[in-house]
Formats: C-alpha cells, sequence, structure tokens
C-alpha cells in the first residue's frame, strides 16, 4: 500500500537522537546510551522512501537519485573513528513524481505530501552537511523539478562548498529556461532513468506515454546547454538481454557516464509487478559481463549497489577501480528522506535519526547504525566469513529486507558463505 501522503516516511528510528535545541557533547551521550542491538530492531514499514547510493566518487550523478563528481575536498577524509567523511549525499528534495516506475524505491506519487523539509530546513541540512564534507549533493525525488525552491537549495548547496547535481527522471520539466537557472544556481550535472532501448519498453514501463521522446528532447537542450548528463539503468527481468542494445544507446546519445543498478527489494520493488529481481546467478551473469566490457564500454561506466562486483572483478583477474568498499552505505554517503529522515542509503529501511530534531553532522558521525557500517569486522554470517568482505561488504539494505538484519548475509551474493577471512 501507497504510503504518499500519510505523513513522515522513512521506516523505523534506529538512533535514539536527543531533539535539536541541545548541541555538543549531550548529542554522543544520548546516542551512546541509544545504541541498539546488533540484530535490526524489528518492524519494518511496508513501503518506504529511497535513495540511491552509488557508492564511489567519480564525477557523475548516480542514480534517480543520485551520483557525484570531483575529487573529495574534505581534509583528510576521516572521521575519528576512522570512517570517511561525506563524500556524497543523496536527498530526497520530494516523494512527488510525474512518473509511476513499478521499481520505485521512493513509493512515489503525483503530489507532494505534507511535512516535506522546507527551503530554509534544506539550507540548514546543507550546512550541517558541509561540517562533514563538503560533497557531491544530489537533489533527489520522486521528480526534484516539481520543487520550484531547487535553484535556492542548488544555490545554498555550492556555497557550503559542496557539488550540486540534480537528479531527474525523465527530464520533461528541464526545460531551457530551467536548465539555464539551475546552471546559474550551481547544478553542475543531471542524471536520467533509460531501462530500455525503445520508446515501446520504456514508455511502457513509466506508465507514461512520450517519456523516452521527452527524454531524448532533454539530452538535446542539455548539449545545446553544455551540460554533462548521465543515464542510469536499473538491471531487471525484461532488459537484462537487452543491455548491449541499451549500452550503444547511451553512447550515442553522448552520454558523460552509464550507471547499472540493480533492484533492493524495498519501496514498490518489493512487490514488484514488472520489474522483477533477476536470480543470484542471473544478476552473476549480468556483473561477469558489466565487468568484461567495462574497461571498453564507450564511456565511463560503473555498477551500483551489487557490491559482489568488486569480488567478481578480483576473480576474473580485473583491476578494482572504485575507491573503497563495493557499498559505501553510511561510511561516506548518506541519504536524508523528504521528511528528514537519514539513512545510510535510500534502499536502507530503517532511520537512523531526523534532521528535525538532530543536526545532520552528528548523526553521520555518531549514529550507531553508521558506526557498524563503517567496520567491515562487524559483518556476520557469510558477509563476516568472506574474503571479499573489505572490497565488497556485502548490500546491507538487502540484508535487512530479507533477513531483518542489516549485518548479515547479501541474499543475492553466490560466493560460498564459508570462506575464510584473510
Ligand atoms: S546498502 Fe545496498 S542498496 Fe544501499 S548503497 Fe549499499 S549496496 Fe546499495
Ligand atoms: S559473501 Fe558478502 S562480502 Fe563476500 S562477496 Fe558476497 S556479498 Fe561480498
Amino acid at each position: 500500500m501507497s504510503r504518499c501522503g500519510a505523513g513522515p516516511r522513512g521506516g523505523h528510528t534506529g538512533g535514539g537522537f536527543p531533539s535539536r535545541p541541545t548541541r555538543g557533547r549531550k548529542w554522543a551521550a544520548g546516542v551512546r546510551m541509544a545504541h541498539p542491538p546488533r540484530t535490526h530492531p524489528g518492524g519494518r514499514p511496508s513501503s518506504h522512501p529511497g535513495g540511491q547510493s552509488d557508492g564511489r566518487h567519480d564525477g557523475q550523478p548516480a542514480s534517480h537519485p543520485g551520483g557525484h563528481p570531483g575529487g573529495h575536498p574534505g581534509g583528510d577524509g576521516l572521521l575519528p573513528d576512522g570512517g570517511r567523511r561525506l563524500q556524497l549525499l543523496a536527498w530526497e528534495t520530494t516523494q512527488a513524481c510525474t512518473l509511476a516506475c513499478p521499481h520505485c524505491r521512493a513509493d512515489a506519487c503525483p503530489s507532494r505530501p505534507a511535512g516535506e523539509l522546507t527551503t530554509d530546513e534544506g539550507r540548514r541540512l546543507l550546512a550541517e552537511a558541509a561540517r562533514v564534507g563538503p560533497g557531491i549533493i544530489i537533489l533527489s525525488g520522486g521528480e526534484p523539478l516539481l520543487r520550484d525552491d531547487l535553484e535556492d537549495l542548488a544555490v545554498a548547496g555550492t556555497a557550503a562548498g559542496h557539488t550540486v547535481v540534480v537528479a531527474t527522471n525523465d527530464g520533461l520539466l528541464l526545460t531551457r529556461e530551467r536548465i539555464a537557472s539551475l546552471q546559474r544556481a550551481g547544478v553542475r550535472r543531471y542524471s536520467f532513468s533509460v531501462h530500455f532501448p525503445d520508446e515501446e519498453g520504456q514508455d511502457e514501463f513509466t506508465a507514461r506515454p512520450g517519456t523516452m521522446r521527452a527524454t531524448r528532447e532533454a539530452f538535446a537542450r542539455l548539449r545545446e546547454a553544455g551540460v554533462g548528463f548521465q543515464i542510469n539503468t536499473t538491471v531487471m527481468r525484461g532488459n537484462a538481454e537487452r543491455l548491449e542494445e541499451i549500452r550503444r544507446l547511451v553512447v550515442d546519445l553522448g552520454a558523460a557516464a552509464w550507471h547499472l543498478f540493480f533492484v533492493v527489494p524495498t519501496g514498490r520493488a518489493s512487490t514488484p509487478p514488472r520489474s522483477a529481481p533477476l536470480t543470484d546467478a542471473e544478476i552473476e551473469k549480468v556483473l561477469r559481463w558489466a565487468a568484461g566490457i567495462e574497461a571498453s564500454a564507450g564511456l565511463p561506466m560503473k555498477v551500483t549497489c551489487a557490491p559482489q562486483y568488486a569480488r567478481i572483478k578480483a576473480e576474473m583477474g580485473l583491476k578494482n577501480t572504485q575507491r573503497g568498499r563495493g557499498c559505501m552505505a553510511g561510511d561516506g554517503f548518506a541519504f536524508v528522506s523528504s521528511m528528514g529522515e537519514v539513512k545510510p542509503c535510500g534502499y536502507f529501511d530503517l532511520s537512523v535519526g531526523n534532521v528535525r530534531q538532530t543536526p545532520f553532522d552528528v548523526i553521520y558521525r555518531e549514529a550507531p547504525v553508521f558506526r557498524d557500517l563503517r567496520q567491515p569486522d562487524r559483518l556476520e554470517g557469510g558477509c563476516g566469513a568472506c574474503a571479499f568482505r573489505k572490497v565488497c561488504g556485502g548490500c546491507r539494505a538487502r540484508s535487512l529486507a530479507v533477513s531483518g538484519h542489516y549485518l548479515g548475509d547479501d541474499p543475492h551474493c553466490t560466493y560460498p558463505a564459508s570462506q575464510q577471512k584473510k
């Protein structure tokens, strides 16, 4: 059932932060006292918001949400506990969207629900994020272009030292005027979702005729303005056999990068009609294909939310081109929902605090869940015993979604759980 407009979303909270008025040492004390048990404290909601993550820091927006430009400008890149400073923040600026994709983790709806973060709250979030960054801010949704204050937010993000990118859906709302005003506000790049190589497939998937045409027209406007864009494709049943076709299209369209995403069973994707996830063996096959063509793909290519890609590349004798682990949820990457709930990533159905009660930088530094995710040695089950846990780490959101425990097995990995630690 959709929770659109039904008030604060984001799952239950796992943080226990005190409220915003008091700051300083009391925050940390409150956090320590609230440290949750290792096992997921139960009761996931049936739907959730979400962002997306990318986990790497390469200069492009990630999925709709997501992505990230540039080199990291934040000091030595480490927090006092050894975790990474914020490199990438996906902020779901609104749950509203003009499309109705079946795999939507945001469970998006046609109009903006009451209670989304205001312009001032957004400005404050961006300033707080700079204290643990700055990084790349993905203004995401839903469809972020439905917010008429997007320019104000981009200005605030840029002034705070961040690199601001926008994750739009099909670009229909990205008029020449909007491109120009967002460019003046500091937006550096856009990401789009294209899941099929043809109009028929794409339009049927998004449930709106003309989606693919709108996207192509938006690309033309961006090329005209000299603004870069990235294309994201979610791999699922129905397009897994067409990835080479999509790759050729993405190159022909002049995209700056192509990111492959894999379905996480949250939001509308928890009961997918058309975006049925692949089997573990099929995912492994796609990842091996991607690893084989990545170096000669014709543009920068990334695999997102299939952290075992690092393990597969190692097994194939290929160089690991990513920084850090395959998943950076909570360790360089964070997500903020339209209602202010903070999570390690948009697919991770557990809020660790709300920026309305606690400054974002305090949550990012201190949330017990984030601290757990920064320590691969806290992993359990097959991932905890795996020789690749430090370069892969498994998908924590899938572990949580399937077992209710965020430090357990990645349910989609085919690697034997009995591997010895190195
Ligand atoms: S936890 Fe899973 S879905 Fe979230 S960023 Fe990591 S790999 Fe992606
Ligand atoms: S067992 Fe876990 S850590 Fe090892 S490769 Fe698979 S997902 Fe990655």
